[in-house]
């Protein structure tokens, strides 16, 4: 029987287990190496299903409260033509989810405060270096030579994972996609640009595009773009003037809605595409891994987040109603045919003229008994 878990990586996946587990009437301790305050500064698009996810864990109003609704997504040519203009409806209508925008730190925040709440026990700076197995148990490493021990230690410390590294030591790492994505964000919206509340509005031209979202209250604007490149990112990376320097050098017209954004930029960042399609083991005895550390989904698929929380909720059924070795098993079952399905389009693996309207439909209903 499961009594204690631990949760290795306090972000969206092992916060949004720690609530689910505790849904499951287990006692859960989070051990997350950031400092409480430190955050991550990407921002997301939570489609449905991810929205879905967090309606079974009773979690979607503090969600609701810290996000804004995307409606639309509208793109623009060169030459100011509207080439697309598609809403971001549920294709659910009775569930009437939509879509919504998030800052990676106020979801992360969100979900910690609501973990807590239900009872989690959430420790900071506390970097999970491996795992060891003990009487009838499991144990997590800890950086200072501590231990924390339980029933079972899940895995959701994000695509550079040690616990995917303790199921497997020859587990691969997600592989570079060639690109990366840039984003910032623009403290209010320049004049000359037009506000896109409930919109992701995107600038198109010759290999380049910039997309942003405003915030409907404040006017704050978060927008990305995206870049081809063999080489990946060094550490430290660019600053952001250095940043900024380089994308104005491909939106040299000043007068340009792209070029005002990234001239009044307060922050610029980037992270290296990433994905892990097939990851062989998901589990082993005690262990198992969530999110990013199983499945890592490139930021084009607008997917990572909302697949992360699917698991969370998935894996606390499994561990409601199935002893171990079984609820890891059967979690897997659930879960990776699917998750490998959104990857694998993303990579280009697989081709479809599907819309991707097909992963949004997915329904978790928390009262349903796994098997
Ligand atoms: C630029 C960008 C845009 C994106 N856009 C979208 C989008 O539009 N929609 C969407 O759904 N997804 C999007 N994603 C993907 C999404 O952010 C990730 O899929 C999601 O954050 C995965 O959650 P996770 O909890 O598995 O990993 P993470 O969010 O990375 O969290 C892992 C946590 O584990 C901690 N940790 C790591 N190692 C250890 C250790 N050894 N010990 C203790 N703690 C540890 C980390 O500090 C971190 O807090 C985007 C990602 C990026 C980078």
């Amino acid at each position: 029987m499961i009594r204690h878990a631990i949760v290795a990586g306090g972000g969206i996946a092992g916060h949004a287990a720690a609530i689910a587990l505790r849904k499951a009437g287990i006692d859960v301790t989070v051990l997350e190496q950031r400092h409480a305050e430190d955050g991550l500064g990407s921002f997301m698009r939570l489609n449905p299903n991810g929205l879905d996810a967090l309606a079974a864990l009773d979690v979607l109003d503090p969600v609701m409260n810290v996000s804004f609704p995307m409606t639309h997504v509208e793109a623009y040519g060169p030459d100011g033509t509207l080439l697309v203009n598609r809403p971001l409806s549920d294709p659910v209508p009775e569930r009437g989810l939509g879509a919504r925008f998030v800052t990676w730190t106020n979801l992360e925040q969100a979900l910690r405060a609501e973990a807590v709440r239900r009872g989690a026990s959430v420790r900071h700076a506390v970097r999970v270096t491996g795992a060891t197995g003990a009487d009838d148990g499991v144990a997590a490493l800890l950086a200072d030579g501590g231990r924390v021990d339980g029933d079972v230690l899940i895995g959701a410390d994000g695509t550079r994972s040690v616990i995917r590294a303790a199921i497997d030591d020859e587990a691969p790492a997600p592989e570079y996609c060639g690109s990366r994505t840039v984003y910032g964000y623009t403290p209010k919206t320049p004049a000359d640009v037009p506000p896109a509340p409930a919109q992701l509005r995107a600038y198109r031209g010759e290999g380049r595009l910039l997309a942003h979202i405003d915030d409907p209250v404040t006017g704050e604007q978060y927008w990305f773009t995206n870049l081809k490149t063999p080489d990946q990112l060094p550490e430290p990376g660019p600053s952001t003037d250095e940043w900024r320097d380089q994308l104005l050098a491909l939106w040299p017209d000043a007068d340009a809605p792209a070029a005002g954004i990234i001239a009044a930029a307060s922050s610029i960042r980037a992270a290296d595409d990433k994905a892990l399609h097939h990851l062989p083991r998901w589990h082993a005895d005690r262990l198992v891994v969530i999110g990013d550390a199983a499945h890592a989904a490139p930021p084009a698929t607008e997917q990572g987040g909302a697949i992360a929380l699917e698991d969370a909720a998935v894996l606390g059924q499994c561990l409601r109603d199935l002893e171990l070795p079984l609820a890891l098993a059967r979690f897997e079952q659930l879960r990776r045919d699917r998750v490998e399905k959104i990857i694998g389009f993303a990579t280009g693996r697989l081709t479809t003229t599907e819309s991707p309207n097909w992963s949004y439909h997915h329904h978790i209903d928390w009262s349903r008994q796994i098997r």
